[in-house]
């Protein structure tokens, strides 16, 4: 990676004002970077493992992600160069892999990469900006007081900021300790097997398996009430599968339930054989049980209004969004630039209740809009293998009207109209839920 050749902006306040960020996965790396070059002071960004394994297999980072990483400083041709180089994705019929449409991945998922990949680039980026990652950094405990709110770490540490950040994931500690709420994961109705894995030198060179390995691809095979998602890394040596399907178990949201193999060939045993033999030859793979998270009507303490959550800790998304990682991303700008757009401390009450307000309606049409795409999509594969044609207009995926937004622009144009809503509101002593 080559040296940073930009300045963080000054900061509007003196001194600054102080942030702590909790896990340093992308949502929290993103709202770290953010922070910093809109100048405030991140003291650390803390996460509770020791240390960060290639976790995962494909996640989409889109335009309007890059937009924002680029206005701070981040090299993104980094990440695209590690990414899936097809320019387009195809979607294909499940019993023989016909032709149904292709279309540009831009239109899908921006850049597909190993999310463990890109996650080491973010990390690297805010390790760069002399940003202190503490690892092994357990979160147990919150104060939620002015003037400073304070954490407790596992080993009986305290620290405390002007803003603590809570990007700490699907599980989040601070959903129920900051905002008491519960957290109660709802059954989609299905579940994914998915396998990320480098298919070996024999399977590589062997026709029947490797129709898919000769170059970056994207590739979709539709079938009745299940799907597979394929791609590629480097060329061909790294292959992912990601087989989604009805699901009436009871498997536990993880990312690390061991799938059954024997289970998986089951449900391919009717899928296009070019595609069907190196699935039936992976060794192992994941089941990851879909499962959506209610809405929450507030992202932000309520009694200091200066522990704010953020990414998959307050917007988790579906897979079929393809956006968790870049609407997090989004989040960190805003809530960066809420905090430059105050004149003092006391204010960050003030920044903190317009970003939930400013995020909040984006993030739920973007999440919206994968539930509608999964909809879509598994209403389309009912008639997909009948013998009629299908118009690949109806199988077509559409996420680029997504892409083409500046989270920043928008907060700053929005940022007068919706500060004056919330003085109200923190003056009459009643924050209006978010839902
Ligand atoms: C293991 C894993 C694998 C994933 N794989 C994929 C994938 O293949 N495809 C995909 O699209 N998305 C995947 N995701 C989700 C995707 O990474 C997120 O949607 C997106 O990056 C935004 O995440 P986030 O930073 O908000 O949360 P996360 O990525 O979950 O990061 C949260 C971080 O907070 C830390 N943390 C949690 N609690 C505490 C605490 N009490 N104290 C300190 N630290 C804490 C965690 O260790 C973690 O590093 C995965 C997430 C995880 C955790």
């Amino acid at each position: 990676m080559g040296s940073i050749s930009y300045r963080p902006l000054p900061s509007p306040h003196n001194p600054p004002l102080t942030a702590i960020v909790i896990g340093a996965g992308l949502g929290g790396c993103a709202a770290a970077i953010a922070l910093h070059h809109h100048g405030h002071n991140v003291l650390c960004v803390l996460d509770k493992v020791r240390e960060f394994g290639r976790l995962g297999d494909s996640l989409g980072l889109g335009e309007n992600a890059f937009k924002l990483l680029s206005k701070w400083g981040c090299e993104v041709d980094e990440i695209k160069r590690i990414g899936n180089q097809a320019p387009n994705m195809t979607v294909r019929r499940w019993r023989d892999g016909k032709e149904l449409a292709t279309q540009p991945l831009m239109d899908m998922a921006g850049y597909i990469g190993h999310r463990g990949d890109y996650h080491d680039v973010f990390l690297e980026w805010v390790r760069r900006r002399g940003i202190d990652v503490k690892m092994g950094s357990e979160v147990v405990a919150f104060e939620d007081v002015d003037p400073q709110p304070s954490i407790t770490l596992k080993s009986g540490e305290v620290l405390k900021a002007d803003i603590i950040v809570a990007a700490d994931g699907i599980k989040s500690l601070a959903r129920p300790l900051v905002l008491g709420m519960r957290d109660d994961p709802v059954s989609s109705g299905y579940a994914c097997f998915r396998a990320f894995f480098k298919p070996t030198p024999e399977q590589r060179s062997d026709e029947k398996l490797n129709k898919y390995m000769k170059a970056d691809c994207v590739n979709f095979w539709i079938g009745p009430d299940l799907h597979v998602v394929q791609n590629t890394l480097r060329g061909g040596e790294e292959f992912n599968w990601i087989l989604t399907h009805k699901d009436d178990g009871d498997v536990p949201e993880s990312w690390f339930q061991p799938g059954d193999m024997e289970e998986v060939k089951r449900l391919i045993v009717d899928l296009d054989p070019d595609m069907r033999g190196i699935m039936g030859q992976t060794e192992k793979c994941l089941d990851w049980k879909i499962c959506y998270r209610e809405p929450l009507g507030m992202w932000v303490s309520p009694g200091s209004h200066r522990i704010a959550l953020l990414g998959d800790a307050c917007h988790a998304h579906l897979p079929t969004s393809a956006q968790g990682a870049s609407q997090a991303v989004e989040s960190a700008g805003v809530l960066a630039v809420c905090l430059n757009s105050i004149e003092s401390k006391e204010d960050v009450k003030v920044a903190t209740r317009v970003y939930e307000k400013l995020r909040f309606p984006r993030t739920r049409l973007s999440q919206t809009n994968g539930e509608d795409l999964r909809d879509r999509w598994h209403g389309a594969l009912k008639s997909v293998d009948e013998e009629k044609e299908v118009d690949p207009e109806e199988v077509k995926i559409r996420n680029s009207w997504l892409y083409a937004f500046d989270a920043e622009e928008d907060a700053l144009g929005r940022w007068e109209e919706v500060r004056k809503r919330v003085k109200r509101e923190l003056e009459d002593g009643r924050i209006v839920p978010l839902c």
